[in-house]
């Protein structure tokens, strides 16, 4: 029988979530909405020394701001309430003194001085320290001490911790959704630590198995890195008697520099000029980082660029909305290689969403822009304007450079375009042209055309040299949409105004 689906997106916060950590999230979430299942969001805050004031609320408003709801967990609330680890606190040791009482853990009082010693040791030995099968009855354990003595360690407040026993070769068999079976001798793996006296806090090993039993995951979706982990959580499960209850597991693949080798870091992003992160962070130290929607990503073209990274729908559809990701996404189409990162798809994919965007919605987005230069329009205005040239838009940024002469005459006349056309017989034609433009009533974009070809066809005038210097005169650069998207949108008052000025401002090159 299958249980119903119950997802957790697990963030540790320890800094700016990185865009991996949003695929992560995302893949829950498509899983999750296709199966009508619950996505938890949990807190893994257990670790107090990498812990960093902010990085919970970024995560939050990361999810947000790209549309991955959460069903339950911090912010949301729900059945298993808390849902930040660190509010938690009391439920860890039980199940850790569970695992020492069945013999699947003990207590060690190694302190941070004899560990370091033990491992230069090891090291000057040319070998690395294991804490495993092969020391754990030799050190300070209570595998080793005398049990009176471990009780009055613990009862006069010496400092310990609880180790997990890693059974020694054995095979641990495994079997994830995406790499499929997996095995691993257990000689190779040492004893984690579960439970630490010093903070009477759990390890993420710990608080995240008796979590995920505890809220009744059904399927854990997680990065890569967390594979080598993934034995001993199997152990976990059978250490506590939870097999019945075990999730299934899913591991992803990384997320890769745009040159193929290594994890993408934020180092590529400041090198290559894109972000890794989904919002602009600063650091408590005052440290920032560039983010996507700073950037002026929308996060819908976002959003689907991540779930094109590591995911294949098997067709060569690539635009996909939310609710298309969700009936399209399966984890058996993940795949088991690192996939790399484009910072060009990226844009591709952001310039997709700005053409597809109606004038309306453009406008809502433009109005801030235009505003900042002093620009007053009706939203239907601002929403034509960009609407006319979206096509040549990657960034609701750029629609300035691109439309500003749709609002604003020209303050100045480019040189090249000036040298080009603002000479000879051309500023004569533009006050003939200025006659006819004058005469024409309807300044619709059609009638404007025909009349002015017309005209200039009847005179024998070089068409390119009469539209150049038109633009000259309206845009002030060699630059824009065709000339009669132009007169039409600025109208035929302005569109003399403009004329005039050029004719009584600009002198003739040569
Ligand atoms: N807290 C872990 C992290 O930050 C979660 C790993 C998991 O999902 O099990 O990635």
């Amino acid at each position: 029988m299958s249980r119903p689906v119950r997802v957790r997106f697990a963030p540790s916060p320890t800094g700016p979530l990185h865009i991996g950590g949003v695929r992560t999230a995302l893949y829950n979430y498509l899983f999750a909405r296709q199966h009508g299942g619950v996505m938890i969001l949990r807190i893994e805050d257990t670790d107090s020394q990498r812990f960093v004031p902010g990085a919970e609320e970024y995560i939050l408003e990361s999810l947000k701001w790209c549309g991955i709801e959460i069903d339950e967990g911090v912010g949301a609330g729900g059945p298993h309430a808390p849902y930040r680890q660190s509010e938690r606190r009391e439920i860890y040791l039980k199940y850790a003194l569970q695992l020492v009482d069945a013999g699947w853990a003990y207590y060690a009082f190694d302190t941070a001085e004899e560990l370091d010693a033990l491992r230069r040791e090891a090291e000057e030995r040319g070998e690395a320290f294991a804490y495993n099968y092969a020391v754990r009855e030799k050190l300070a354990t209570s595998l080793a001490l005398p049990a009176d003595e471990v009780k009055a360690r613990i009862e006069r407040g010496d400092q310990w911790v609880i180790r997990f026993r890693m059974p020694e070769n054995q095979t641990v068999e495994m079997d994830d959704l995406i790499r499929g079976h997996v095995e691993v001798n257990t000689s190779t793996l040492d004893d984690k630590v579960l439970y630490k006296s010093a903070d009477a806090l759990p390890t993420y090993h710990l608080a995240n198995i008796v979590d995920d039993y505890l809220m009744e995951v059904s399927h854990v979706i997680r990065g890569e890195e967390w594979l080598p982990s993934l034995p001993l959580h199997y152990l976990l499960y059978r250490a506590f008697g939870w097999q019945e209850r075990q999730p299934r597991f899913a591991h992803l693949p990384l997320l890769l520099k745009p040159t193929g080798g290594g994890k993408l870091s934020k180092r590529d992003g400041d090198k290559m000029g894109f972000p890794v992160f989904p919002l602009f962070w600063t650091s408590p130290t005052g440290e920032t980082a560039r983010g996507y929607r700073e950037d002026g990503y929308f996060p819908e073209a976002f959003i689907n660029m991540l779930a094109l990274l590591g995911w294949n729908p098997g067709t060569e559809q690539e635009i996909f909305s939310m609710q298309e990701l969700i009936d399209s996404f399966s984890l058996e189409r993940v795949s088991k290689s690192g996939a790399r990162f484009q910072p060009d798809k990226a844009k591709w994919f952001n310039a997709q969403y700005m053409h597809h965007k109606s004038d309306a919605e453009l406008a809502a987005l433009f109005q801030p822009i235009l505003r900042d230069h002093g620009i007053e329009v009706a939203d239907e205005v601002a929403g034509r304007a960009a609407g006319i040239m979206k096509e040549r838009a990657t960034f609701i940024t750029d629609l300035w450079d691109l439309t500003s002469f749709f609002f604003t005459a020209p303050a100045e006349y480019e040189e090249k375009q000036t040298r080009k056309y603002w000479k000879g017989q051309n500023p004569e034609i533009l006050r003939e042209l200025r006659d006819v433009l004058a005469s024409i009533d309807d300044f619709s974009k059609e009638n404007t055309e025909q009349i002015v070809h017309g005209w200039i066809e009847e005179k024998g005038y070089g068409m390119g040299q009469v539209m150049n210097t038109l633009r000259l005169a309206l845009v002030g650069a060699g630059k824009g949409p065709g000339m009669y998207d132009v007169t039409a949108f600025i109208g035929r008052e302005e569109t003399l105004r403009r004329i005039d000025h050029i004719l009584a401002t600009l002198k003739p090159a040569e």
